[in-house]
């Protein structure tokens, strides 16, 4: 309607919510569905972040706080960068944001004029070209398929970047496929950026504790110091200490770009939660424990719904390095017909079918701009993820 801003067009309506919605009208209608489609932990909150938080409430840290986050957070964070990367990020290159979707936000919204080049590996979280799509930027997608791990390789980030480039997106462990990239990995595509200095980095590292078989994280302005001056380096506890609901996301960056994520952030939500900000301190400061913990339970998980589901027919499945996600092939199911009778000709016609006829909910790959796929989570039980293997493969098995 007329009241709606031209902007908004901008944006996809979220395929995820499509989704969402589909499996809970199913629900609603008593059938048995198992949910294998969300994005968060299935996990508590560790006891003493939790602790952490109410003593903040007792203790009536219940204020504005600096937009950028408190000072011992901002310190807070500052340690983190350097125990785990070894990278040198004062209080003042450092801003807290509701969310690593925030720092994401503010970092875009910040920096990219009309027509600005962002460039986006694929499959990649929806989030990003809809938010570049907001800031006016023009997302510049660039398929990695499973042959080359779901990575960007140097040759194709050489071969996409333009005088108009203003940014580079890297999710390392992914959203949607697990892909990390490791150190040498990351010094192919350091090497392009060094040769191309109008080319900003922003990683998006919030799967960082999440990695499976013994691999190191590595992130850009560790591997490449050079580039120190023209990367974010985002992060949050989201996905490490399971606190989705908490809204603390960070970014370490030059005190040019923080600045102006921190005068954006002012005149939209200020600073995040200072009961949250609290916790945080507590998350990254206290025992790391409970995050490998989580982590082992996610790897053992890891390796049992994919060895099942690239034991389906028709169905491939790439093995995720990092992060909750399991990313199969489908295109082998493409152009048959479920037992239920419906021809599937697309993913999302796939995962439509498996929703109604095995009450399996995932998401289509084309909801990650990658079609032919679909991808499942494992942050959730064991018995619902042996089950819920169990019907894909009676699903697959009945097709023909
Ligand atoms: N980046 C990726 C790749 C994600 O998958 C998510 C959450 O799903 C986020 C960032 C944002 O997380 P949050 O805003 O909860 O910190």
């Amino acid at each position: 309607s007329d009241v709606i801003a031209d902007r908004l067009n901008r944006i996809s309506p979220s395929q995820t919510t499509a989704m969402r919605q589909r499996s809970q009208a199913l629900k609603a209608e008593g059938k048995d569905v198992l949910a294998i489609s969300s994005g968060e932990p299935d996990f508590d909150t560790p006891q003493h972040i939790k602790d952490a938080a109410i003593a903040a409430i007792q203790g009536n840290q219940t204020r504005y706080t600096d937009i950028a986050g408190t000072k011992a957070l901002r310190e807070a964070v500052a340690r983190k960068f350097k125990r785990d990367s070894g990278l040198d990020y004062t209080a003042e290159e450092i801003l807290v944001g509701t969310g690593g979707k925030q720092v994401i936000y503010d970092a875009m919204i910040a920096t990219v004029n009309a027509g600005d080049e962002v460039i986006i590996p694929t499959p990649c979280w929806v989030s990003y070209p809809d938010i570049v799509g907001l800031a006016e930027g023009t997302p510049v997608l660039l398929p990695c398929g499973p042959n080359q791990g779901f990575k960007l390789l140097p040759e194709q980030l050489e071969a996409a970047i333009t005088p108009k480039t203003k940014w580079l997106i890297v999710n390392t462990p992914s959203n949607p496929t697990g892909a990390t990239y490791s150190a040498a990995e990351l010094r192919g595509l350091c090497d392009v950026l060094l040769r191309h200095p109008q080319v900003h980095v922003l990683t998006d590292d919030i799967y960082e504790k999440l990695i499976y078989d013994g691999r190191e994280f590595a992130t850009f302005a560790q591997v490449e110091p050079k580039l120190r001056d023209r990367t974010v380096t985002m992060n949050g506890c989201s996905k490490a200490y399971a606190m989705t609901g908490w809204r603390i996301g960070f970014g370490g960056a030059p005190r040019h770009i923080i600045k102006a994520m921190d005068k954006l952030q002012g005149q939209s939500t200020s600073n995040t939660c200072s009961i949250a900000q609290a916790a945080a301190i507590a998350a990254l400061d206290g025992p790391q424990a409970p995050t490998e913990a989580m982590r082992q339970v996610y790897e053992a998980r890891r390796n049992r719904i994919v060895a099942a589901l690239d034991a389906t027919p028709h169905l491939r499945c790439h093995l995720p390095e990092g992060a909750f996600y399991a990313f199969p092939d489908l295109t082998d199911c493409i152009g048959r017909t479920t037992a239920g009778g419906t021809k599937i000709t697309s993913d999302w016609d796939f995962v439509l079918a498996l929703l109604s006829e095995a009450g399996v909910a995932t998401v289509h790959g084309s909801a990650f701009l990658f079609p032919g796929h679909f991808r499942l989570s494992f942050a959730a039980a064991d018995t619902l993820l042996d089950e819920a293997c169990r019907r894909i493969r009676t699903f697959c098995e009945g097709l023909n």
